[in-house]
């Protein structure tokens, strides 16, 4: 039997997903995560019932690499194979540029291409593409496709992308792209099952997780969302800063004396709940705190998902449905009711009791605006799209 293995390996974690192909339907078999990389990595894989299959600590290895640790990974896919054969392996990759709007098949060209996007997302590009590569030592003959976290957005309007800049910045790639794509590609293809015919409309989808952002989608198409240039925009996370005052960009280099890699890392890795809390960058962490720091961080991040969300609302012209998904969206009953009460005057009310229990749908019944919780699921997005590129490409995969 065939099977497709999904990886998304980003610089603290790699998640991955082992589906079979039954005809043209997958079924999930297995899939986990080795997270903590650099400092202690764990990998902990789980079958289709929930049961946990493989666990595994390099509690004294924190310098393991992600190459040592793909092969690890690739020697114990290869004993729970069976009599199934992997016959691709979808990637996520978080940016695809002006030019990648859909899922491709890798090819050292591609690969060229996509290495020149690295300064545009220093943090994560380099991660994805440095599995790829791992992936062509192993197994040189095993077709790896490309999906990208930009392409979802590549049709928002020319105006939505547009930076206030001189106009040769742009030319340049300097615009915005939007993130958390294959997430929102789920989300839309949820609300078309619960809609079909209008995609529950005008939506606010909100992906809170370590990394955080907002998409308004029009039936499903995205025509606004927080992130733009970068994965540092919008939103207030885990430990980057969101949106923020260019000046203070300025400031940090000018009159502070800070270089370019320390902001870089003050705004990535040090910033949001961590920064704000000073204790942590974990939402729950900081929920069993005592601390006012910690409640502080948890006021902010509120108060910037409000904003942000508002902010979005002229894109839609109006809210019909709000959709929270990731970590947080799909497990913190008290942060959706703060939120939603925040719009409130925007028509959303919550069911106390359905909220609680992260519910389907959350919203009361006299509620305007639907709100929903939706598990995201990228990896099956990535597993659909690298079996429409099998049908599409048959050929190249025989
Ligand atoms: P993700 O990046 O999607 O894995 O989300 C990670 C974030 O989700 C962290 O801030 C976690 O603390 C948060 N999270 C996960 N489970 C819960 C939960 N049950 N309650 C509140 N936050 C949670």
């Amino acid at each position: 039997m065939k099977a497709i293995v999904t990886l998304n390996a980003g610089s603290s974690s790699i998640k991955f997903a082992l589906y079979e192909l039954l005809g043209d339907n997958l079924r999930f078999d297995a899939g986990g995560k080795i997270e903590e990389i650099g400092t202690a990595p764990r990998l902990r894989a789980r079958n289709a019932e929930g049961d946990i299959i493989l666990e595994r600590d390099w509690l004294h290895d924190g310098g393991i690499s992600h190459e040592h640790l793909l092969e690890d990974l690739f020697a114990w896919a290869a004993t729970q194979l069976g009599d199934r054969e992997i016959v691709a392996i979808g990637h996520r990759i978080v940016h695809g540029g002006q030019n990648f709007a859909a899922p491709r098949l890798i090819d050292d060209a591609l690969l060229e291409a996509l290495d020149a996007l690295i300064p545009l997302a220093p943090l994560h590009q380099p991660h994805n593409l440095a599995a790829v590569r791992a992936l062509r030592a192993l197994a040189p003959d095993l077709p790896q496709i490309a999906c990208f976290d930009t392409a979802f957005h590549h049709d928002l309007s020319p105006l939505a992308t547009r930076l206030p800049l001189p106009r040769a910045f742009h030319d340049q790639g300097v615009r915005r792209y939007g993130f958390h794509g294959l997430s929102y590609e789920h989300i839309a293809g949820r609300l078309r099952e619960a809609d079909p015919g209008r995609a529950g409309g005008r939506v606010i989808a909100a992906h809170l997780g370590n990394g955080a952002s907002m998409c308004a989608m029009r039936e499903g198409k995205s025509v606004d969302t927080t992130m733009g240039f970068t994965a540092l925009d919008g939103l207030m996370m885990g430990t980057r800063s969101g949106a923020l005052d260019p000046g203070v960009v300025l400031h940090l280099q000018t009159q502070v004396g800070m270089s370019a890699q320390e902001v870089e890392a003050l705004l990535y890795k040090k910033s949001g709940l961590l920064g704000v809390s000073g204790l942590s960058s974990d939402m729950r962490t900081l929920h069993a705190s005592e601390a006012p720091e910690a409640a502080e961080a948890i006021d902010l991040f509120v108060r910037q998902a409000t904003r942000q969300a508002a902010a979005l609302i002229p894109a839609l012209g109006g809210l019909d449905g709000i959709v929270f998904t990731a970590g947080i969206g799909e497990n913190d009953p008290v942060i959706r009711a703060r939120i939603c009460e925040n719009l409130s005057w925007l028509g959303c009310g919550l069911d106390a009791e359905a909220n609680a229990r992260n519910a389907g749908v959350i919203s009361a019944e006299q509620s305007r605006v639907v709100v929903r919780v939706i598990p995201t699921d990228e990896e099956a997005v990535i597993a659909h799209h690298v079996v429409d590129l099998i049908k599409a490409e048959g050929s190249a995969f025989s």
